[in-house]
């Protein structure tokens, strides 16, 4: 009798699901990639060389083929192997489950709670092979969305089709099929690549719903690739970029790095301030930015962002927490500004600044310990370069993190924060020899006063002033 009833209510799901497709692929039938839509450009029509794909990506597609699955390299890796750039990584998919890749491959784990994927390891190299993800989004129940439509949980394998729905932008959703190294393209993306239009996939408000951080993805791939975005995915995002806020700080952080550290970090960041989006990310920043003096946005983070860009273009490395120190100095320093006001010392005002703000910033973005700190270290070495006598320059070039407060100290005063005399009094100080340097540090000479006798004053001359000056930071 029960098995009876429960074949009765699968039979009933089964026809409720049949219906509930045939609804949306009617309200909606663009949007539904499908086998009878799919462009399948061989080698002949694409520029991907195999040449110019990684060695060890080449051997999982091929050993998964020999397996009998089917392999492809998909997302970010194809795109810009046609654009003829050097992908970041490369990820395959596959219609093998992952306990299967991890029976083909001995040097495989398997990672991930809300979606397993298998991670095959190759010395430093990490292939990421995902099996193909089910279904169409909003169609599935075993997908759940949350009030503002955002997905919390998505767990279902399923076909290269239904794949291509997890992708965001369609230039993000072409297949390169290992079996014939065709380009197999279900939503017009190659023609979105030609014409350098970044496009997503589906219902723009719909797709930054389910995921927020698409926003920013939007941002950050328009930059690196120098694409457009089109003016449907654009024109909700003013609206929607509050909806960020519901993701955890964690994850904010880690898109916060990969926004700012690959080379287009200013104009990354007056596209995000323009699409309302810095705002959520670096709310008290903005409020400063906000109070921009005659139209020019404070021009120290411009000039950080300026720098760490140059920096990457000539192969240097940039650090995160110095970044991070640059784009909240403006709120630190308002708020060190109000402490002093109230009778704070120069050092504490500081110090509980830098607390706040960083308190405030892990409510947006999350900051490792090891960045908070390095931070702090960078802000609090700025009042110490004031201090130009006795002992303490001699110490203050063998603090660890001297290069670095140096460097803020520069920005500074490039940027008008601090006298460019202290800049350079320390350039010269640290490139000068010993004895230099303990000239440069003397005391200014005390006259002996003592009492009862009559005291000569003569006038003073400018070689007269202490060399500590008290710049205003
Ligand atoms: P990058 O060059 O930064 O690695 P990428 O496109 O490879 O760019 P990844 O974050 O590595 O970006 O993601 C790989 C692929 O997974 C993307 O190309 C996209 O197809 C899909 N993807 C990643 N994140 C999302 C997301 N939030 N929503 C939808 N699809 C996503
Ligand atoms: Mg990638």
């Amino acid at each position: 009798m029960m098995s009876r009833i429960k074949k009765i209510n699968q039979g009933i799901t089964i026809i409720l699901k049949f219906f509930k497709k045939i609804i949306a692929s009617v309200a909606n039938p663009a949007e539904l990639p499908s086998a009878d839509k799919v462009r399948v450009y061989p080698r002949s029509e694409h520029s991907i060389s195999r040449s110019q794909i990684s060695d060890n990506a080449l051997k999982v597609l091929y050993r998964l083929q020999k397996e009998g699955f089917d392999a492809y390299l998909v997302g970010g890796c194809v795109r810009d192997l046609l654009l003829g750039r050097e992908p970041k990584d490369f990820d395959v998919v596959t219609n093998a489950d992952p306990e299967q890749v991890r029976k083909v491959f001995r040097n495989c784990r398997i990672i991930g709670r809300r979606f397993r994927l298998a991670h095959v390891h190759f010395g430093k190299e990490v292939i990421e092979v995902a099996t193909f993800r089910g279904a169409t989004e909003g169609q599935n129940d075993k997908q759940v969305l949350n009030k503002d439509g955002r997905l919390l949980r998505d767990n279902v394998y399923g076909t290269i089709e239904e794949d291509v729905w997890r992708r965001d932008f369609t230039v993000n959703a072409l297949y390169y099929n290992i079996k014939d190294f065709s380009v197999v393209d279900y939503v017009n993306g190659m023609e979105d690549h030609k014409a350098a239009t970044l496009r997503l996939i589906g219902d723009p408000e719909t797709r930054f719903r389910e995921d927020p951080v698409r926003m920013l993805r939007a941002v950050r791939f328009a930059v690196k690739l120098g694409f457009k975005l089109d003016t449907h995915c654009e024109k909700p995002i003013h609206e929607l970029a509050p909806l960020l806020s519901s993701i955890p700080a964690a994850r904010l952080y880690d898109e916060v790095l990969k926004l700012f550290l690959f080379g287009c970090a200013l104009q990354t960041f007056e596209s995000l301030r323009h699409y309302g989006l810095f705002k959520v990310l670096f709310p008290a920043t903005e409020r400063c930015l906000a109070t921009e003096q005659e139209g020019f946005p404070k021009l120290l983070i411009i000039k950080a962002l300026q720098n760490s860009d140059n920096r990457i273009a000539d192969g240097k490395s940039v650090t995160a927490y110095f970044l991070f120190a640059a784009l909240l100095w403006e709120p630190v320093q308002m708020l060190a500004q109000q402490k002093m006001a109230e009778g704070v010392t120069e050092f504490m005002a500081y110090q509980e600044a830098a607390n706040e703000a960083i308190g405030k910033q892990i409510r947006s973005t999350s900051l490792p310990r090891h960045i908070s700190l390095a931070m702090r270290e960078v802000w609090n070495l700025q009042p110490k370069f004031n201090v130009r006598v006795g002992s303490k320059p001699s110490r203050l070039i063998t603090h660890p993190r001297f290069r670095a407060g140096y460097d803020f100290l520069l920005l500074r005063a490039e940027t008008g924060n601090v006298d460019p005399n202290l800049a350079e009094w320390w350039e010269t100080y640290q490139n000068a020899s010993e004895t230099e340097q303990r000239k440069m540090t003397q005391p200014p000479r005390k006259k002996s006063i003592k009492s009862g006798r009559k005291r000569t004053y003569r006038k003073k001359t400018n070689n007269d002033s202490p060399s500590t000056t008290s710049t205003e930071i």
